[in-house]
Order: structure tokens, then sequence, then C-alpha cells
């Protein structure tokens, strides 16, 4: 299972309807938070999504609408009774700030929290997966993020296998793991019965940032650009100063690097009631849009091929 949950999908200022920014993966159970802004516990209490299974925070840069959810979450999880440490990781500032939240108010840490720095470039290998830092253009020291999945193994041949003499049954799953069987004096290797290795999926996250050749090379056939989509086009001006997106421009971004799924989040305050404006000017150039909204989840499939 890989899915998304937006649980804030707000620029800057939360409002009535999206909380700060917090997107969560959940990759066959283990929890992944990308952000973490205010209110981000209760939207995880009202996405059904638990606490106890968050293995670690990633942290695009540290303005308050990124991170403010952090200690409370902290708290509570120590409250709960949690023993499994949590890791932090972000840019410049990540180990300090880490200490400074679990040195905020009086309260017993029960387990340990982990503050890691990382640098554009940086890879976190986990067994299954990797995250990569990607260098974004916000106005602070800032990162996107990109989860790579390991590729799968190929398809298994059953027929070829029972061709070559191997019966059904425990020597089938030894050579799907990749070993080699003996059958009647005979080697058969793997790679005889498995087919080609197959890619696993992609995510990636933008963070606060203008569009840029990191997150550009990192999306090329990504299954899924979660991207800053602060405004629409007719803010271009603006979100050039501030260092945020137009739809339009991310739009653009994810044309050339032919995602599958583009979501635009991040959206600033004046379009809480009414993303339309985003909608229209991204679609002018890319078909396969999506605006995010609170406690919205998306499923993110094998490809067939
Ligand atoms: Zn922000
Ligand atoms: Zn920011």
């Amino acid at each position: 299972m890989l899915r998304i949950i937006f649980l804030g999908t707000g620029g800057s200022l939360p409002t009535r309807n999206r909380n700060p920014s917090a997107v969560m993966v959940n990759r066959e159970g283990e929890l992944i938070l990308f952000d973490c802004g205010e209110g981000t516990q209760q939207q995880m209490m009202r996405a059904k999504t638990g606490m106890m299974n968050l293995s670690s925070i990633f942290v695009s840069h540290f303005h308050a609408d990124h991170f403010l959810g952090i200690p409370g979450l902290i708290q509570t999880m120590s409250f709960m009774g949690r023993k499994e440490p949590l890791l932090i990781y972000g840019p410049e500032g990540t180990i300090e700030f880490t200490e400074l939240f679990k040195a905020l108010g009086y309260f017993n840490l029960k387990y340990e929290v982990q503050g890691i720095q990382l640098k554009p470039g940086d890879v976190v290998e986990r067994e299954e997966y990797v995250i990569r830092a990607l260098k974004t253009e916000h106005s602070i020291s800032s990162l996107g993020y990109a989860l790579i999945e390991n590729p799968r193994p190929g398809r298994f041949n059953r027929e070829r296998a029972i061709e070559l003499g191997i019966p059904p049954g425990p020597l089938f799953a030894k050579l799907q793991k990749g070993n080699m069987v003996e059958v009647n004096g005979k080697l058969v290797k793997s790679e005889d019965v498995m087919g080609t290795l197959r890619p696993g999926r992609t995510i990636v996250y933008s963070g606060d940032t203008r569009p840029c050749e990191p997150i550009l090379e990192a999306s090329r056939d990504a299954d899924v650009l979660i991207h800053d989509g602060s405004f629409a086009d007719e803010m271009a001006d603006w979100a050039e100063e501030s260092k945020h997106s137009t739809a339009g421009e991310v739009a653009a971004l994810a044309k050339e690097a032919e995602v599958r799924t583009l979501i635009l989040t991040h959206i600033s305050s004046r379009y809480t009631d009414d993303a339309e404006p985003l909608l229209t000017d991204a679609k002018k150039v890319f078909e396969k849009v999506i605006i995010a909204e609170d406690l919205m989840e998306i499923e993110v499939p094998y490809r067939s091929k």
C-alpha cells in the first residue's frame, strides 16, 4: 500500500478549511510526514491515521506553517506511552530546532527524538525505499524530498518453472527470492524463471519553492508530484518575490517532467473558498492535475507494466 493523506493544504496561514502544511505517506503501514504544521495531530485523528507508526518527519524548512505541529505531536505521543524513536529530518537548523521542541514546556519525554540535518543530494536509505533530499529555492534554507521505492522483482513464470521440472511449493518461493535451486541434479537460476525488474513508485514533495531544476529532475516520470501551488498566474510577480510558485508555472514543470499526477498544495488563503482559478491556470498547460484539499487521500498504485 502506498497512500498519500493530505492533512494540511493551506499556504502560510491556516484558514477555516485548510490547515497549514502536512502531507502524510502511509507506506505498507509505516507513516511518514512531510512537514508538520500546527494542528497536524488533530488532522491525524480526523483522518484516523494513528500516530504510533509514525517513523519520521521530513521538514522542508523552518517557516512556522511547516513545523509548529511538531512539539505538540511529540508531547502527545510521549503521553500515550510511545517507546520507538522518532527521527526528524530537515535542512540547516534541524538539530537545534529538534532540541528546542524537546525542551519546550514541562513534560517527560519517554522516547528518543533525534534531529538529523540533511543537505541537497543526501539520501536516507530504508529497507525498501530511499528518500532523497532536493535543493529548492525558497527565501530561507529549504529542501524538497523524493521518496523512491526500490525496484520490484520481475514476474514469476510459473509455467516455465514447471517445464524445468520444479515442483510447485517451497522451491518456487526460493526462486522468487532470487535464489538458485537444484532439481534432479540440475541447477535452476532465479533469472531463468523471473522477468525483468519492475519499477517501484516515486512521490516528490517540493515544500515551498520556486519551480526549480532539482525538482524537475527528480520528478521525471514520477508517479506523483506534490508541489507548492500557492498562487494563480495573475500573482506571478508576488510568487517570484515571495519564492513560491503559480499553478501555471508548476503545470509547465510537471508537463516537462511527464509526471503521472500533479497535486498542487500550499494554497494561499485568498483561494480558500474557491481554488478554481488555480485549477484553470494549471489545466491550460497540464491536464493531470488535482488541487489538494484537507483530508483528501490518494492511493498510488503500481504501474501495470
Ligand atoms: Zn509555507
Ligand atoms: Zn515558507
